[in-house]
């Protein structure tokens, strides 16, 4: 993914570095990366240079993470369990479901729907257009 480094340079002020790196996918990772870069270059400065002080690290682009569910409410009575009122949520492209708690934003995703794969939509499998009859 794309992400962005606030850096500060000994006596200078802070300035921006962007940096795309395939294996940095969270924005953890890339918090450990910059660190680590950081670390190398204040390790190795050659004469002249001055040591480097990482502020900031922003994710800019989740890049091909994926992308989002298009979930759509499928009931049209709010539902409820032991766990607290919800709705029935499905996605139009895919067809996963899940369910929606209260007011959350997030969507709990039903059993079937669990694996990590389902964590962005793989989109609708395109079906090829039925051949018309000669
Ligand atoms: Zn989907």
């Amino acid at each position: 993914m794309k992400f962005q480094i606030e850096i500060q340079i000994e006596g200078k002020p802070p300035h921006v570095e962007i940096y795309d790196k395939h294996e940095v996918q969270s924005h953890a990772r890339a918090v450990k990366w910059a660190q680590e870069t950081v670390a190398m270059f204040n390790a190795t400065l050659r004469h002249g240079e001055r040591p480097r002080t990482l502020l900031s690290v922003t994710i800019i682009d989740e890049g091909a993470a994926g992308l989002p569910h298009t979930w759509q409410k499928q009931n049209l009575v709010t539902q409820s369990d032991g766990h607290g009122v919800f709705d029935i949520m499905k996605c139009a492209e895919c067809g996963a479901t899940g369910r929606r708690y209260g007011l959350s934003e997030s969507i709990t995703r039903s059993q079937a729907y669990r694996a990590k794969k389902w964590n962005n939509c793989p989109g609708s499998k395109q079906q090829p257009a039925p051949k018309e009859a000669p």
